[in-house]
């Protein structure tokens, strides 16, 4: 079998090829690290801080927004008013 060289995977954001000095591994995808980005404010991300449900790649601010813990901040802390 020839030695076929694997083509430079495309960017799943901004689909232009990335080379290999320049990706960055996320989701088992090459991405240029400029387009790892905030779905939800266009934030670049710490790759290694990306939060990264259902495929989308979102802030800690962004991903709690939109996919932030079910019955969470209802019912703490109400009940008891002391003073
Ligand atoms: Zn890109
Ligand atoms: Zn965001």
């Amino acid at each position: 079998m020839p030695f076929k060289p694997t083509p430079s995977p495309n960017c799943p954001k901004c689909g232009k090829q990335v080379y290999f000095n320049e990706q960055i591994k996320l989701q088992e995808k090459a991405w240029h690290k400029d387009c790892i980005r905030c779905q939800g404010c266009n934030k670049r991300l710490d790759p290694a801080a990306v939060n990264d449900p259902e495929g989308g790649i979102y802030c800690q601010v962004c991903y709690r927004r939109n996919f932030g813990i079910k019955g969470y901040g209802y019912g703490i802390g109400a009940g008891c008013m002391a003073e």
